[in-house]
């Protein structure tokens, strides 16, 4: 059992560590998604690396081959900050509800959050009265904390569960949303939540679904930050190697699909629904190369797609800009090329620490969407095409004018919203 993947290229799987990653799509070398130059920046070189999107044969995994130092793609001044989504806060309150009520917590019980950024979902549980501790290596560690919500600012490995357990004692709800796929050192991470759980506490992980992200071609959440792709069988696998069990397992509609586990520690009985997920699963293709290779065809596809049309809106004299800069969107400029000359700018919310900055890879300017009203270019492209309706709604709603385009799964042309 690995207990440290190592840095850099790998070549065996993060759970079984089978030796024969099959690659599915390679992206080629690509920036960090997060890493906005600055104007000065971008006198510099640009650091890329392999980007390689890889199938474990044995256990059925979906990986990346290549590891980046976390310290560099989770610097403390990391951008993202969980607070100014509105999707992930409505998640966030709306997982706080349903674990209160389904684990009936007391005023004494404690949740954690490991990467908890700016301490959103605490803030949820906090108000219901309960003890409260986040675990977070950027920066917003800080926001967190000014907001009363305790948090360790840190990279969490089993000498900071120790110190939690130490200061805080043994949590009833540990939760890792999202990051649970982004750690490197997956074993030493199961250690160090078995270290700070409860013997009857639960662990509960969100992470994008494998099942969604083919169904709807998300290419675009294929980058560096992703270490691991999951579906329900791989975690399975995961679990019963680290000493715990997967007891359930649920769809989420956050992040474009995500799919919400609950394990906890030892021997336990499963819900009925984990085998029905593993067969929608092994039915869809997930853990089979040439079904999986059929889905990166597809994604090959729908990235041309989108090529051909900015092109031909752009070659009939349009102006054209993007709307919204999340991290992800970056895959997808930069694997179907859209450069400044395709695409004129990028608006973020006026709040966004983006503003001033360019796209990793294409080095597209970020402005503030002020501009996008002022100017009304012809289309405006919707980069968090995941939650695409609300934001083509919420754009027209604050004046814009001109057409919108959605990338993915198929590029289309939207007028009436
Ligand atoms: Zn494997």
């Amino acid at each position: 059992m690995p207990n440290k993947i190592p840095l850099g290229h790998i070549d065996e799987c993060q759970i079984c560590s089978d030796k024969n990653l099959e690659t599915i799509l390679t992206f080629g070398h690509q920036p960090i998604v997060q890493n906005y130059l600055s104007a000065e920046q971008r006198h510099e070189p640009e650091t890329t690396y392999p980007l390689n999107f890889c199938l474990c044969p044995i256990c059925g995994l979906a990986q990346l081959d290549y590891i980046i130092d976390p310290q560099l793609v989770f610097p403390p001044h990391y951008p993202y900050r969980t607070g100014l989504t509105d999707m992930l806060i409505r998640n966030f309150r709306a997982l706080a509800d349903n674990l209160e009520q389904r684990y009936q917590l007391k005023s004494a019980d404690l949740v954690v959050d490991i990467g908890c950024n700016d301490g959103t979902l605490l803030e949820g549980f906090k108000a219901k009265g309960l003890r409260v501790l986040g675990i977070e290596p950027t920066n917003a560690a800080a926001v967190a904390n000014k907001k009363n919500i305790p948090t360790i600012q840190a990279y969490f490995n089993e000498d900071v569960a120790r110190q939690a357990v130490s200061q805080y004692g043994k949590a009833k709800i540990i939760v890792m949303t999202n990051s649970f796929a982004h750690i490197n050192n997956l074993f030493a991470i199961m250690r160090g939540i078995k270290l700070m759980l409860d013997e009857d506490g639960v662990f509960i992980s969100e992470s994008q679904y494998l099942l969604d992200m083919m169904a709807t071609l998300e290419l675009d959440t294929i980058y560096h930050e992703h270490l691991r792709f999951y579906s329900v069988r791989p975690l399975r696998e995961l679990f019963a190697r680290s000493g715990f069990s997967l007891v359930n397992a649920e769809r989420i509609a956050a992040a474009g699909g995500s799919i919400r586990a609950y394990a906890m520690k030892g021997q336990r009985a499963e819900s009925p629904r984990i085998e029905e997920l593993i067969a929608a699963e092994k039915q869809a293709g997930l853990y089979d190369i040439a079904a999986m290779r059929q889905f990166a065809a597809q994604m090959i596809k729908a990235k041309n797609d989108l090529q051909m049309l900015l092109l031909s809106c752009k070659n009939s004299g349009a102006r054209l800009a993007g709307i919204g800069s999340p991290g992800r969107s970056n895959t997808l400029l930069n694997f179907a090329k859209i450069d400044p000359y395709l695409l004129d700018y990028i608006c973020e919310k006026s709040r966004s620490p983006k503003i001033g900055m360019f796209t990793p890879g294409m080095h597209i300017p970020v402005v503030d969407e002020k501009k996008l009203f002022l100017e009304q270019p012809e289309y405006a492209l919707i980069l968090s095409w995941h939650i695409g309706e609300e934001m083509m709604q919420l754009m027209r709603k604050l004046g814009y004018k001109g057409k919108f385009i959605m990338p993915l799964p198929k590029a289309r042309v939207v007028d009436n919203i």
